[in-house]
């Protein structure tokens, strides 16, 4: 909620009263809070205020465009600190406090450069305390010091810290909490279906998105870990990084070289775990009634991360043999020395060729998706007892699975391996199996 108080005249008289920079955030992010709390007395209400200081001025919301260019001429190639008070009301009274401090270090920038910048996000950081966004600009600093979210304005390890200590019957007591990490995440479906199976299972408890940008990832996994997060989901660019950073990492993981979960064990210690293997071989398995991973090759298309985890799952499934194919050739090659000499490399040109001998057909390229280039790939040769599967599930049947049930060809889509991969990591965080039902995929279908 935006509680609309009046800033600039708050931070004039105390600025006028020689009150320190820390203090006039404090204050500003308590008259938030308060408004918000007259509203909604039974609510926890979190105030929230940033104030950028540099030479003991405060640097606020640039006025224009010209005022922008001044305070980044100011700024450039030196070192500001950037305050974040957040303040916690219930029923009018103030309940917690904390302040942090980031140290910020820009890189220099010439005239032509501060042009440049202004030209391309005027739009979005005019109402941003001194003019950027560090999620949206990060190339402009040399240095950062302190946590990401304290820059981005919630002190969300502190806060939960004071929530947990609470004596109250707020759903927040001791939750069970998860989350998804990546960079961007704001498209991630994981919170919809985590959400659904905690209010199914009646778990007190949360999953939730977190955007994180790959140099503050290990720094922010230690807070969070620490709060009491139970573990995460993991997706581009984070899961090579979140393997280095587990204690122990599964077999299937380190085989794969990427992790997608990890869980605190009661220990302590972190596991990594690579479930998208699991979830593809499940929904194939689920899917299909006639399916036999040994019954000849497999010819999967593309090289990426999730072929990875496919290449591998499949070789665990038993399949004889696999031909590849990918656009860059060589990035299929380095699987094979990476993975299995089980698999064959074949030109993308010639990826038709061995349509006639192969059970199974994977499309792990992006090819297809909704918004992206077709899949161009000529059925007429496949063998009709193969089973033809997309990871893509957007659209939910994608042209080359028309194309291959139009040829007799069993067809698997590619939403249920983003439910069943799910599954182990709320098992892991929440103690409970969650079911792979019709009504979680009509949800996520919404
Ligand atoms: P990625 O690492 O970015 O790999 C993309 C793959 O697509 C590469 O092999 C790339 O070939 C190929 N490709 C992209 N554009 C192409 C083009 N114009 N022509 C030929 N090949 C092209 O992505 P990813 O993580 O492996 O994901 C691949 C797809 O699987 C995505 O659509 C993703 O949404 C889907 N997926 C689904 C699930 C699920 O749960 N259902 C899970 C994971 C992924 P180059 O190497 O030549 O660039």
């Amino acid at each position: 909620m935006s509680p609309q108080i009046d800033e600039i005249n708050i931070t004039k008289s105390l600025s006028a009263e020689q009150a320190a920079p820390r203090d006039i955030a404090d204050t500003l992010a308590e008259h938030k809070a308060l408004k918000i709390s007259r509203k909604n007395p039974d609510s926890w209400v979190i105030g929230c205020d940033q104030i950028l200081v540099f030479e003991g001025e405060i640097f606020g919301k640039p006025a224009s465009r010209d005022a922008l260019k001044h305070s980044l001429s100011r700024l450039a190639g030196q070192t500001h600190r950037l305050i974040t008070a957040n303040v916690i009301y219930k029923d009018c009274k103030p309940q917690w406090r904390h302040i942090a401090i980031s140290h910020m270090s820009m890189r220099p920038m010439s005239a032509a450069d501060i042009d440049t910048y202004v030209a391309a996000y005027w739009q979005e950081v005019k109402h941003a305390a001194g003019g950027y966004h560090f999620e949206r600009t990060p190339d402009i600093f040399s240095a950062v010091r302190g946590h990401w979210f304290d820059i981005m304005g919630l002190s969300i390890g502190p806060i939960i810290g004071f929530l947990n200590q609470i004596d109250t019957n707020n759903p927040y007591q001791n939750p069970k909490l998860a989350a998804v990490l990546g960079h961007p995440i704001a498209q991630s479906k994981s919170p919809r279906m985590h959400g659904h199976w905690l209010q199914k299972n009646g778990i007190s408890g949360d999953y939730i998105a977190i955007d994180i940008p790959p140099a503050h990832f290990n720094d922010t996994l230690n807070m969070l870990f620490d709060v009491g997060f139970s573990g995460f989901n993991v997706t581009i660019p984070h899961k090579e990084q979140a393997l280095a950073f587990a204690d122990h990492m599964s077999s299937r993981a380190q085989r794969i070289g990427a992790a997608n979960t990890l869980v605190k064990t009661d220990s302590g210690d972190i596991r990594a775990y690579n479930t998208d293997g699991y979830g593809f071989i499940t929904n194939l398995s689920t899917q299909s009634e006639t399916w036999q991973p040994k019954a000849g090759p497999a010819l999967v298309l593309g090289a990426g991360g999730a072929a990875r985890a496919i290449l591998v799952a499949l070789l665990e499934a038993g399949l004889p043999k696999i031909y590849l194919s990918n656009r860059t050739r060589a990035r299929a090659d380095d699987l094979i020395a990476e993975i299995s000499d089980l698999i064959e490399v074949i030109d993308w040109q010639d990826k038709e060729d061995v349509l006639p001998e192969v059970f199974t057909v994977v499309n792990s390229t992006s090819l297809g998706m909704t918004g992206k280039a077709a899949l161009e790939f000529d059925l007429t040769n496949i063998n009709p007892h193969a089973l033809v599967t997309d990871l893509i599930y957007a659209p939910l049947e994608t042209q080359l699975l028309k194309d291959a049930r139009a040829r007799g060809c069993e067809v698997v889509g590619g939403i249920g391996m983003l439910l069943h991969q799910a599954v182990p990591g709320f098992e892991a965080w929440f103690g409970t199996r969650p079911e792979v039902d019709q009504e979680l995929e009509a949800l996520m279908l919404t």
